[in-house]
């Protein structure tokens, strides 16, 4: 048989066998040492996929919630990072990690959910005004309008439409909202 290359240690050797792929016993060791070391990280590769969708598949509709929310506040807060407060003119700290402002919703989560990712009742709004200030509602109208226009304030305001988001809903929400925040961050 002709000469192969060792698949170990590169040397020439004549095999014995047509498949044979390494020149000794030490070789042949080590080869199939490596060869379950690949085996074992795509089973591990393999396992974290099934973990992952393991995951995702126990999680409930308030759990997408919360993390297309994640999402929707994130995309505002980078949209919004050069103005002012929305309620107090106030300039928002532009802090690198864990954004140093909130988003502020005009029409609060809580009261109005189905405006939760509408980005006209969304706005940048310091930390002290959103939590402490309860969200400083008259002060906020005055900013939004300015923002948007009355007619917009007017129909934020008189929208009472119930939205149900699906699984499927806010999946797609989330992934929209983090491909918006990825252009805008692009975009700088
Ligand atoms: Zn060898
Ligand atoms: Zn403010």
């Amino acid at each position: 048989m002709k000469l192969k290359t060792c698949a170990i240690c590169r040397i020439k050797f004549a095999p014995s066998r047509p498949m044979q792929k390494v020149c000794s016993p030490a070789c042949a060791y080590e080869y199939s040492r490596k060869e379950t070391a690949k085996a074992e990280t795509r089973k591990a590769l393999e396992d974290r996929k099934t973990i992952k969708l393991s995951k995702d598949a126990i999680k409930t509709i308030r759990d997408w919630t919360k993390e297309a929310q994640i999402a929707f506040n994130a995309f505002i807060r980078e949209r919004d990072r050069n103005q002012p407060c929305i309620c107090c003119g106030r300039p928002l700290a532009d802090s690198a990690v864990g954004g140093g402002f909130d988003c502020g919703h005009y029409r609060s989560v809580g009261s109005a959910p189905h405006l939760r990712f509408d980005e006209r009742n969304a706005h940048g709004q310091t930390k002290q005004c959103n939590r402490y200030g309860a969200g400083r509602a008259v002060d906020y109208r005055i900013g939004l309008i300015q923002r948007i226009g009355l007619e917009q304030v007017e129909s934020l305001e008189s929208d009472q439409s119930p939205k149900k988001y699906s699984i499927e809903d806010l999946k797609a929400i989330k992934a929209t909202y983090k491909q918006k925040l990825k252009e805008l961050k692009h975009g700088r």
